[in-house]
This record gives structure tokens, C-alpha cells and sequence, in this order.
């Protein structure tokens, strides 16, 4: 049995992604200009994009949700892997990143399965749950403010038919999250990370992919 998963260094980090990646040329374009972003470092990386787009396709996802858009590189994988009348509500507090995002899934031509709504993504969700739209969505992806995380989760298990599945961006945090610390992102973190492990709502899988990302399937 290998105990590790493999660390992958430069050459071999390139090697994966020349032998997995098909982005589509709005993809690339976004991802270049998203590099030139003084926050880029925020987005998913591109092999975790299509991770998702995989995800998306295999549980025949038609209804949505993103928390955390930024410039809009893991709503555009999402939004690609979706059947024509396929949906995103996308959540984001931010105009200033996401007129960067709506410029791009134009030119993907996916604008019309992303519903933004701007504004703090508990509200947005809140909404939906009192709309009655409780179990009407096959996949949530959190990437927001990581104190808001398990709040999020929540809301999401509500929002989620069984079966669905929950992506959780950045679980293990740089590392941070196996060392002792005071920094309020990575104790929420550390308390959702040791929730999850033993939560009977859910199949669990962490995986060491970009910051780590742990898939949850509602049972
Ligand atoms: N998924 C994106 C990266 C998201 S970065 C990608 O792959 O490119 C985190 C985003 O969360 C930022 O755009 C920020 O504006 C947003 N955010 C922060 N706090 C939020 C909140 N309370 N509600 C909704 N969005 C929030
Ligand atoms: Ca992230």
C-alpha cells in the first residue's frame, strides 16, 4: 500500500496538468487575466476545475450553487459541465471581482445559467430556503469567507437533494490546519474539518488537490 499521497514538485505538477487539462479557450483567457489579479492566488486551480466539471457531469447536476465567485474560473468549469437549461446560483459580496466573472461566462456563452446575486451568500441561501427550494439542487460549491463555512454547510445540506454532493474549498489551509493556531480561518477550519469527519448526513473524501477539497454526498 502507498501510505503518502505523491508531492508533486514543478516538473511533475506540469506533467499532470499537460496530461488532464481541456480548458476551452474563455478558460485559458480567464485564467491569464485572473493571474494578473493582485488576489489571484484565490482561484482554483485549473485541474480542480475540471475535477468539478467531472462531478458536475457525473451526478447529471442541473441545479447549482456557488458561495465564493471571485472572478468566476470554478463557476465557468461548473457552468460548462451543465446541460443547456442547467442553473448556478452564484453568490458573491463583490461587484468590483464579478464584473470580471460576467465578462467571461459571456464569452463562454454560459451567461444565462448563472444567476449572481450580490450580497452575503447566508442571505442568498436564507432566500432560497424560505422560497421553498429546499432539496431542488444536485451540487454546492463553498469557497467563501472561511468563518462562514459551516454556516454554509448547513444551509447547503438543507438546499441539496440526497445524493447531491457538497465541495468544500481549502480544508487543509497551506497546512495550517494540522498545527496549532489562533487565527480565526484556520480554527474554523479545524472545527468544521472535525465535524465533517463524523457527520452520519454525509459520505465524506478529503482530497489533496490545489488547497484541499473535501466532497461531501448528502445521504
Ligand atoms: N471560487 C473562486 C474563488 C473565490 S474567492 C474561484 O475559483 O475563482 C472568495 C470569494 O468569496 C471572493 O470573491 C469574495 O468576494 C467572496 N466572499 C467573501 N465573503 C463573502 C460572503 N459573506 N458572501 C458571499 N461571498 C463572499
Ligand atoms: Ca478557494
Amino acid at each position: 500500500m502507498s501510505r503518502h499521497t505523491l508531492t508533486l514538485d514543478d516538473r511533475l505538477y506540469e506533467y499532470l496538468l499537460a496530461h488532464t487539462l481541456r480548458e476551452t479557450a474563455a478558460q485559458i483567457a480567464l485564467r491569464e487575466e485572473t493571474a494578473q489579479h493582485r488576489h489571484g492566488g484565490m482561484q482554483i486551480s485549473p485541474e480542480q476545475g475540471q475535477l468539478m466539471s467531472l462531478l458536475v457531469k457525473l451526478l447529471g447536476a442541473r441545479r447549482t450553487i456557488e458561495i465564493g465567485v471571485f472572478t468566476g474560473y470554478s463557476s465557468l468549469a461548473v457552468a460548462l459541465a451543465l446541460p443547456a437549461d442547467g442553473r448556478i446560483l452564484a453568490c458573491d459580496i463583490s461587484d468590483e471581482y464579478t464584473r470580471i466573472a460576467r465578462r467571461f461566462w459571456e464569452s463562454a456563452g454560459v451567461a444565462h445559467k448563472i444567476d449572481l446575486r450580490i450580497g452575503p451568500a447566508l442571505a442568498t441561501l436564507d432566500a432560497a430556503i424560505a422560497a421553498g427550494e429546499a432539496g431542488a439542487y444536485d451540487f454546492a460549491f463553498i469557497d467563501a469567507d472561511k468563518t462562514g463555512y459551516d454556516a454554509y454547510y448547513e444551509r447547503c445540506l438543507v438546499l441539496l437533494r440526497s445524493n447531491g454532493l457538497i465541495a468544500i474549498d481549502n480544508v487543509l489551509w497551506g497546512g495550517d490546519v494540522a498545527r496549532k493556531s489562533r487565527d480565526a480561518d484556520t480554527l474554523a477550519l479545524q472545527a468544521l474539518n472535525a465535524k465533517l469527519v463524523r457527520d452520519e448526513r454525509i459520505d465524506i473524501a478529503m482530497l489533496p488537490i490545489g488547497d484541499g477539497l473535501t466532497l461531501a454526498r448528502k445521504r
